[in-house]
């Protein structure tokens, strides 16, 4: 079969690989569309994974398509020809980490991917026995496969709610209009959220935010804090969503933080960055800090449903589809949008 290789963000090669036998407990999935993720264009982190430039490493984990092969002993209910999204992350379910509530800080979940070794940006994918009992959603008719490759971001962002909640009319700052960005917006809204402000570098993007749902939106190049408390009636916001991965956010969202109000680090800094915190400040305020990483199957089923009917806008965040063999355009429009790029799928059957 074709899968897509990484050499490096501008050097993706589409190369002919072993196709894999599937075990009796395997399922093979035809991808049909697979979405191209921020964290798929870390370049450093990709290379690392796959030990060296063109080495085995998957990437493609947002993906949909319809099952061609099912192992003989995989429970009867799953068919050739079934429409489903799947995880390429799955959980053990027993650790301390799961039993806690927290499936994915589990170990399993860190190393679990697809057989196939090359992820989704691939013709096929073959799901090993702990996928196809947990990782392995059914794609409901009206939800396009393009659509439903927005379940697993749009659940890693149900979760970070989980944590940080936006709920009762609260007033929630989003740093960063990326696709997490305006997801987090739709999303704060039907949780219950009051003022929804957002901030970002790029007037296109601030604008585009609106579009999905903020009430207000603040250039990054302003004082982010003092103008969401000045759009605020004067309060500082009940809820952060930092999505952008830059220190100065980490400090705005300190500043922006109101009384009782909770912090979700959404994204990461890189590992190297420290962040300093005045305990002080935030033990006055009872301050929450809280961080999400990716999502577990609770979360992915919450999403489907939002996609499926129609409570958050999915598809209006599609610029661009790219069938495999250009799959380098939508890594490079990911890594460094333009031209009004949002989301860039792939679709591998084209
Ligand atoms: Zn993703
Ligand atoms: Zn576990």
């Amino acid at each position: 079969m074709k899968a897509a290789v990484y050499y490096s963000n501008s050097d993706i090669r589409i190369e002919e690989v072993d196709d894999l036998t599937v075990g009796p407990r395997e399922v093979r999935v035809r991808v049909m569309a697979c979405g191209v993720c921020g964290s798929d264009v870390m370049e450093w982190y990709r290379v690392k994974r796959a030990g060296r430039p063109g080495g085995i490493g998957a990437f493609g984990h947002e993906c949909t398509g319809t099952i061609a092969e099912v192992g003989s002993a995989v429970d009867p209910e799953w068919r050739v020809g079934d429409r489903v999204v799947v995880t390429h992350h799955v959980p053990c379910n027993t650790c301390n980490a799961c039993i806690r509530g927290h499936a994915t800080a589990c170990k399993t979940l860190h190393t679990t991917k697809f057989k196939n070794g090359y992820g989704a940006f691939a013709e096929y994918v073959v799901l090993p026995e702990i996928n196809v009992d947990r990782g392995m959603l059914r794609l409901p008719g009206p939800v396009s496969f393009d659509a439903g490759t927005f379940v697993e971001p749009l659940g890693c962002v149900v979760r970070g709610q989980r944590f940080a909640p936006t709920s009762d009319g609260r007033s929630v700052l989003v740093i960063g209009a990326g696709i997490t960005g305006l997801l987090h917006i739709q999303a704060a809204r039907l949780n219950g959220a009051g003022f929804i402000a957002v901030s970002n570098p790029s007037p296109e993007r601030l604008e585009i935010a609106r579009g999905f749902g903020a009430d207000a939106t603040i250039p990054a190049s302003e004082d982010v804090p003092a103008r969401f408390r000045e759009l605020n009636g004067g309060a500082g916001a009940d809820t952060v969503i930092v999505t952008a991965p830059v220190p100065v956010c980490v400090e705005q969202s300190l500043e922006a933080i109101g009384p009782g109000g909770t912090i979700l680090f959404f994204a990461p800094t890189n590992p190297e960055v420290q962040s300093r915190i005045n305990v002080w400040d935030l033990w006055q305020k009872e301050v929450t800090i809280t961080h999400s990483y990716a999502a577990d199957f609770h979360d992915l089923a919450i999403a489907l449903k939002w996609i499926q009917h129609g409570r958050v806008n999915v598809t209006g965040m599609i610029t661009h589809v790219f069938p495999l063999r250009e799959t380098v355009k939508g890594f490079l429009l990911t890594a460094r949008h333009r031209d009004g790029s949002l989301k860039a799928i792939v679709h591998p059957q084209e």
